[in-house]
């Protein structure tokens, strides 16, 4: 089976084609000024890139090209579309509706239209996807699988905030929580390499990618997470805030003569690492700035690890313990020089990492030292294979 894994943001579209046959991908993808100009950058597997500037005046023209693409005589991988099995969408927000992946029909986009409000950068950009999908490719049934459905299973404690339940009623504030694909995909991985059964295991998931997100995933369910109604709420990111006390908005209006779409923009874009630090949103940037000497990089980097390692053990209490702590993404991943900082809090729980096991990269490893209390694992996530899987379930059914 032929899964095309689509994610669609406003100038962009992401996708991959796996043969789920194998967990094989055929083919990966980006198309990027869709609006604007328009480039396509197309790679087969074990072949060379290939890349086309031909003109893509929206999605629609985007998914056509993709299509030719995976088409082509010289850069294809098939030879037909009606190869192609099913599309596997990410999308944001699926906010109360959705706790899994949906086949997506009429319904389900009444649904997620009305989650716009929750997401108005993402889901229409998703939405346009969609239904180009459903013009070119007519009958070939369309998955959604949403950024926020994993974390639907938190209890009331975690996603309510302390404000007026009325206004929870009213317009869904709440916790919800994003990154939800890569969280269940590196939880599940972890259950594997500890070899147990899901259900008896407490994991701390740790997404540090430019965006970043905690998640505490007790059997198999996700029962808190740092991302809140937004995005902007939990770590230091590269560009946004983070928790801060909420009062700093009203302040910052006030002083600053800013309007609320100026504060929104001053913590999403202009905050986090690269506000602190003046260099970069980049970690590797700043991992080399500081090195150089500079100290506002520094303190970025140390705002940033505190940050996470308080989460951990936020989480710690909230699960009774964890037997594992996951990193994954760009920065999870790659920075054994972040995973150490953050390690090195976390001592009092009995978490110790070796350091040689900590310098391998590119493969699921757990480099916790053998006393370690706690393992520590790296898993490199696959959002695009969870989507697959989730898309092949259900057509499956
Ligand atoms: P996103 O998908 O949120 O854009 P990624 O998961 O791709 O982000 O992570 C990007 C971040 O990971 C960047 O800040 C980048 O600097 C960081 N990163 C990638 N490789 C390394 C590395 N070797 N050392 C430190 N940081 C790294």
């Amino acid at each position: 089976m032929k899964i095309l894994v689509l994610n669609c943001g406003s100038s962009s579209l992401k996708y991959q084609l796996i043969d789920m046959d194998n967990q094989d991908v055929m083919a990966v993808g980006l198309c990027e000024r869709i609006g604007i100009d328009g480039r396509l950058k197309h790679t087969p597997k074990g072949k060379d890139s290939f890349v086309s500037e031909d003109a893509m005046k929206d999605h629609t023209d985007a998914v056509q090209m993709v299509i030719n693409a995976l088409l082509d005589k010289e850069h294809g991988v098939i030879s037909d579309v009606s190869e192609i099995n099913a599309v596997g969408h990410r999308v944001v927000h699926g906010g109360e509706y959705f706790s899994k992946s949906v086949v997506i029909n009429d319904e389900v986009i009444k649904a997620i239209e009305a989650c716009i409000d929750l997401a108005p950068l993402h889901n229409p950009a998703n939405l346009i996807g969609i239904r180009a999908c459903e013009k070119l490719m007519p009958g070939i049934p369309q998955v959604a699988v949403f950024d926020t459905a994993f974390h639907q299973t938190m209890p009331e404690k975690a996603y309510l905030y302390a404000i007026p339940y009325e206004l929870y009623e009213k317009h869904k504030i709440r916790k919800y929580g994003f990154h939800g694909t890569s969280h269940k995909y590196v939880s599940q991985r972890a259950v594997k390499m500890l070899g147990k059964d899901a259900s008896e295991l407490k994991v701390i998931t740790c997404h540090l990618g430019n965006g970043g997100s905690i998640c505490a995933v007790d059997g198999g369910k996700s029962v808190d997470t740092s991302m809140g109604f937004t995005p902007l709420e939990g770590l230091v990111m590269g560009t946004r805030c983070g928790d801060m006390d909420p009062a700093v908005v009203s302040f910052l209006m006030e002083k600053e003569n800013m309007t609320n779409k100026d504060v929104d923009n001053l913590m999403n874009k202009k905050s986090g690492v690269l506000g602190l630090s003046g260099v970069s949103s980049d970690f590797r940037d700043l991992e080399s700035a500081a090195n150089d000497g500079n100290k506002r990089a520094k303190i970025a980097l140390d705002s940033f690890h505190y940050r996470v390692a308080k989460y951990i053990g936020e989480y710690y209490a909230a699960l009774g313990g964890a037997d594992a702590i996951v990193f994954t993404a760009g920065l999870g991943e790659n920075s054994k020089t972040s995973r150490k900082a953050v390690c090195d809090y976390l001592k009092c729980f009995g978490i110790e990492i070796d350091d040689d096991k900590n310098s391998i990269r590119g493969k699921e490893i757990d480099i916790a030292s053998e006393s370690s209390k706690v393992r520590v694992l790296v898993i490199p996530t696959n959002e695009e294979l969870m989507i697959a899987r989730d898309t092949k379930e259900l057509l499956d059914k």
